[in-house]
């Protein structure tokens, strides 16, 4: 018998039937013998709709009407879900954030999970009962609802199953598993079993868009193992989880790709102290996040100093640089919006070497030329022309075997 909090996203709960689809799927787990605590997300599209609503009645309105606003979404399908269990014979009970309750700070819009309390859940789990949990929500020291940002009820279901010490934490959405990389450039994309927290983050934050990145850090602080799994098609799924040394990790895991970046470059810039804390001290000013950074001294001893960003930041990024540039002396701004970052990502590099190099030697192979490259202890970026992106993700993902073995 396990203890498993499972999070049904808000396209598994887009219609009466899909509920009825998840009364069922729970119902399986509980007749097995299982404890399951259930976390929803509201409706697909329901939580944009309440958003819109309040926005055209104030659009610079309090944030903690948005919040009690946009927080129903999930109460109205907390009770769909317990009225279907109940149909199906299992005894169910739901609860908003505050009936729980999951005590956050008071940042609307983006409010942090302070504590929850899981007596209430403990004792219907003993006595039971199912109990059905509205995701995205909790109550300020203040009594007022707040939500956690969009996409916030992942970050629920792993609060949760951290607080009820949980087995698993199973996050129920509409694909199957964690890609090697988007099935939608590489047909040949493979599922992977498992990865790591540290994996899955870099394979999230660049575009691999399965989880709330907030819910994978918190499951990696607090350990909790975090399956994705579909809800439509029965299956594995992916374990997020610690690394495990008795698990021979694979080199590469996944090829993580960014359309959204720009590239800026300060020619002749005078190499002396303090000038990347001049270039980049105003763009941090005006709250512009900077990605990649590479600087090169030229053989007549002045800089160049190379750097990327947000596409939609490229045009206020070039202003700043051009007033900086003009007040350093350097010789002028250059920039791109037309290129991609991709990069190779994997636990296994710790102990490999040579990762790199292969890298390099598959995208010339392919005459793909790089711009721009950077490494951390699990991962190498390149920088490369757009057009090029997706041939370098479909060149990588063979280089480094990531393939499906092709059906005989
Ligand atoms: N319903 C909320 C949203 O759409 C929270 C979630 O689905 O995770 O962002
Ligand atoms: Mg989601």
């Amino acid at each position: 018998m396990a203890l498993i909090v499972q999070k049904y996203g808000g396209t598994s709960m887009g219609s009466v039937e899909r509920i009825e689809h998840v009364a069922t799927k729970v119902a399986g787990f509980v007749q097995r013998g299982d404890q399951v605590v259930v976390v929803v997300s509201a409706m697909s599209g329901e939580t944009d709709r309440l958003l819109t609503l309040a926005r055209s009645v104030n659009p610079r309105g309090s944030q903690r009407e948005f919040d009690q606003i946009a927080a129903t979404g999930e109460q109205v399908t907390i009770g769909l879900l317990a009225l279907a269990l109940g149909k199906l014979g299992i005894q169910a009970r739901s609860y908003t954030g505050w009936q729980v309750p999951i005590r956050t700070d008071g940042a609307h819009m983006k409010a942090r999970i302070q504590g929850i309390d899981p007596d209430r859940l403990r004792a219907d789990c003993q006595a039971g009962v199912v109990p059905v949990v509205a995701g995205f929500q909790g109550i300020t020291d203040a009594g007022a609802v707040a939500t956690l940002g969009r996409g916030g009820s992942d970050t629920t279901g792993v609060a949760l199953a951290a607080a009820l010490a949980a087995d698993e934490c199973q996050i129920y959405t509409d694909v199957d598993g964690v890609y090697t990389t988007d099935p939608r450039v590489e047909p040949k994309a493979r599922r992977l079993d498992r990865i790591t927290f540290e994996e899955m983050l870099e394979m999230a934050s660049l575009g691999s868009k399965v989880l709330q990145i907030r819910a994978v850090e918190f499951a990696g602080k607090y350990k909790v193992p975090l399956r994705v799994l579909s809800t439509f098609k029965d299956g594995p799924g992916t374990l997020i989880t610690l690394e495990d040394s008795k698990v021979e990790d694979p080199l590469i895991s996944g090829i993580a790709f960014n359309r959204d970046e720009a590239q800026l470059t300060v020619n002749g810039v005078p190499d002396r102290p303090g000038i990347a804390a001049a270039l980049l001290g105003p763009v941090g000013d005006a709250n512009i996040e900077v990605d990649m950074i590479v600087q090169n001294v030229a053989a007549d001893g002045s800089t160049d100093f190379t750097f990327t960003v947000h596409k939609n930041d490229f045009d206020r990024a070039t202003e700043v640089m051009r007033t900086v540039s003009a007040e350093l002396g350097a010789k002028g701004v250059g920039g791109a919006t037309d290129i991609a970052k991709v990069s190779v990502v994997g636990v296994g590099m710790r102990s490999h070497a040579g990762i790199a190099s292969q890298m390099f030697k598959a995208l010339a192979t392919a005459g793909i030329n790089i711009r721009m490259i950077s490494t951390s202890e699990i991962k190498i970026s390149v920088v490369i022309d757009e057009m090029y992106l997706e041939l370098a993700v479909r060149t990588l993902h063979k280089a480094f075997g990531l393939e499906q073995p092709t059906a005989a």
